[in-house]
């Protein structure tokens, strides 16, 4: 039977982009196919914070940071505790992952227009020095404009691949199994999904109206882990760990219910001798959560910090919501919010 195209890669989240884009560049025919419409690609790398993991670079050196390969593989090999002859792929997936995000990582990101937020944050934080688990030096670089600052040049780059004939997006095409012959994956097949002009992020229609079958000499499948099925979860936890937690929260929620906006830069002191809002840095997050209580008109909204009296006081002399907003003004930092 003819082949559809190279590459199939299933998901036009960011792995699948990048998988789709590489290939794309590299001379050969692929088709994207992806469950959900359109005005959804990216997946979840649109919502993230575009925090990424970098080895030794220009941002870390100009703040002092020092940081190796060595380092970092260190690190990484005390939080794995890889022990055991199924690690084996995983301990070379780490090795290789640690070399590139140590070398060509953000080089081939900045060429493709992508630019980081000069300050290095923690992520994963973890021991508090290299015997231990998690990083032992900063190294969660933010993307320009977070999850849209990542996404952006690979979906450019997926769009040039589109319009030059080489890159096909089949949306609202859900992949149910891989085809096999003679033990060899080259193809998949699925049902086609009414279409569904739902937000990005909400949960959209799973009418099906058709299937489908494609064929490529290799498939690609990056459709983004379990995470989001609990019962799959559940499923596949692992017996060391006991019984599953009853309550699980998953990355992306069909809907917003609630919003928690971190005060900052709102002078408490300017507003008691003036009765008016003042700020002093970061009038952005005033801005925001009113634009937020805008958008998302069923979420309720809690602003938390020291300064929050400020903002209540600056939202009722806007005429904001009131009743929708929740002023906590205890928390001191990010950690006893
Ligand atoms: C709020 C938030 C913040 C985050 N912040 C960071 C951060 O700062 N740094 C970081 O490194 N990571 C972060 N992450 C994690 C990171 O965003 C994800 O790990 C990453 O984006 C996953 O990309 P993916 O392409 O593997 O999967 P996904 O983005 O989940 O994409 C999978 C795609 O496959 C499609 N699909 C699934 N099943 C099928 C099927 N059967 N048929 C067809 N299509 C299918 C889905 O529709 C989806 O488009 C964050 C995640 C969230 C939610």
């Amino acid at each position: 039977m003819a082949e559809d195209a190279d590459v199939i890669v299933v998901g036009g989240g960011l792995a699948g982009l990048v998988a789709a884009t590489e290939i794309a560049d590299a001379g050969k025919r692929v088709i994207v196919v992806d469950q959900e419409g359109e005005q959804s690609l990216g997946g979840q790398a649109f919502w993230s914070f575009g925090g990424l993991f970098l080895v030794d670079s220009p941002e870390q050196r100009r703040l002092g940071i020092r940081d190796s390969y060595d380092l970092a593989l260190q690190d990484w090999m005390g939080s794995a505790g890889f022990d055991r002859d199924e690690d084996l792929w995983p301990k070379r997936w780490a090795e290789a992952y640690v070399a590139f995000a140590a070398g060509e990582k953000r080089g081939w990101l900045r060429a493709m227009g992508h630019r980081i937020f000069p300050v290095v944050g923690w992520a994963e934080r973890g021991g508090y020095d290299a015997m231990s688990h998690g990083n032992s030096v900063p190294r969660f670089h933010v993307s320009w404009g977070t999850g849209p600052g990542i996404v952006e040049p690979f979906e450019r780059r997926a769009r040039q691949a589109q319009a030059s004939g080489r890159l096909t997006f089949k949306f609202r095409h859900r992949v149910d199994a891989l085809s096999i012959t003679n033990g060899i994956v080259d193809g998949v097949s699925g049902a086609i999904l009414a279409p569904d002009h739902v937000e990005r992020g909400k949960s959209s229609s799973r009418k099906v109206v058709g299937d489908f079958a494609l064929r490529a000499q290799a498939v690609i499948v990056a459709s983004g882990g379990i995470g989001g099925n609990h019962d799959l979860v559940r499923q596949n936890w692992p017996k060391r760990l006991g019984a599953a937690p009853k309550s699980m929260i998953s990355g992306v929620p069909d809907h917003v219910d609630g919003i928690l906006v971190l005060s900052g830069g709102e002078s408490p002191d300017l507003f008691a001798l003036r009765g008016t809002a003042a700020t002093i840095s970061s009038e952005g997050r005033l801005v925001e959560a009113l634009d937020l209580a805008r958008r998302f008109p069923q979420a309720r909204i809690v602003f938390s910090g020291v300064e929050a009296d400020v903002a209540r006081a600056a939202f009722a002399q806007m005429g904001a919501p009131m009743d929708r907003f929740t002023f906590e003004n205890r928390a001191r930092n990010s950690s006893s919010r």
